[in-house]
């Protein structure tokens, strides 16, 4: 019965790969590839001549019927540029409407940043959420962070380098001071843990200009005390945020992330002083 393999490859050193996913990449009849010159340095390494096509966020709805046509009479890998195919990358479509299809899915165990960085940031690994890519927008980024500010579990996020400041900037201001650890360029030559506290590892990269592929691992709630600020400490918190020129909007939403208070009773606090 032919088989769609989903096939993880490196996500930077051409070693990490499994041996199992060199023979099925060797013995499928095709391999859909989301950037078909990335993959060819891969099975060039190892010697495999198996064909290729592409199959990427831009085609993966349309090439869809050409890979089930595949399907009909071989295997078919799919891989994308490094790391597990699926993982904010394509994949989803084809896996789902394969099962829908009756096809029989394989999925091999392999590289990912996910969990590459999440278990050398040394933060708890008992239960995660993966959150993706994070906004790029400001203002969706801080309602996003708001949403989950009081998720217990670690929190796992791809980032650009070009943002990675003012997101950790963000987060300070909206989750407080956290344990945070960024992952950049894993497996490769200038492979880097920043690991400490949101404040820690901001000064580092405004020091550093950042480069390279970044995974932002930062600590869940749980970490944190829980906590009930009384009305006074709510409104310290606001005269010194409001001193030194921060917005009331800005200083309730990141008040609200400490104190246990909703946003709103503190927003009236400050309305009401003015
Ligand atoms: N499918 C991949 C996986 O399983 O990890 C993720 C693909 S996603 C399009 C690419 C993002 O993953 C990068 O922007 C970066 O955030 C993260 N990433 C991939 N390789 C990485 C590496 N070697 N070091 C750090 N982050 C990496």
């Amino acid at each position: 019965m032919p088989t769609l393999f989903i096939v993880p490859t490196p996500i930077g050193n051409l070693e990490d790969i499994t041996l199992r996913a060199l023979r099925v990449l060797r013995e499928v009849s095709l391999i859909a590839a989301e950037d078909t010159r990335t993959t060819r340095v891969l099975l060039q390494h190892y010697e495999i001549h198996t064909p290729l096509t592409s199959y990427h966020e831009h085609n993966k709805l349309t090439k869809l019927e050409a890979i089930f046509a595949a399907l009909e009479t071989g295997d078919v890998a799919l891989v994308s540029d490094a790391g597990t195919p699926g993982i904010s990358d394509p994949g989803y479509e084809l896996v789902k409407q394969a099962i829908e299809q009756g096809i029989r899915v394989e999925s091999l165990p392999g590289a990912s940043a996910i969990t590459t960085a999440l278990v050398g940031s040394g933060l708890p690994t008992d239960g995660f959420v993966y959150l993706g890519f994070l906004p790029r927008k400001d203002r969706a980024l801080r309602d996003f962070l708001t949403a989950i500010a009081r998720e217990r579990r670690t929190l796992v996020a791809y980032e650009s380098p070009n943002r990675l400041v003012d997101t950790l900037k963000a987060v300070g201001e909206i989750f407080g001071e956290r344990q945070t650890c960024v992952a950049r360029e894993l497996s490769k030559k200038f492979e880097e843990f920043q690991r400490g506290t949101v404040s820690d590892v901001l000064a580092h990269f405004i020091e550093h200009d950042p480069r390279g592929e970044i995974v932002l691992v930062m600590a869940g709630a749980a970490a944190v005390e829980p906590v009930q600020w009384d009305e006074t400490q709510i409104r310290r918190a606001l005269n010194e945020r409001l001193e030194a020129g921060e917005s009331l909007s800005s200083a309730a939403r990141a008040i609200a992330s400490e104190s246990g208070w909703e946003r709103r009773a503190i927003y009236a606090l400050g309305v009401s002083k003015e």
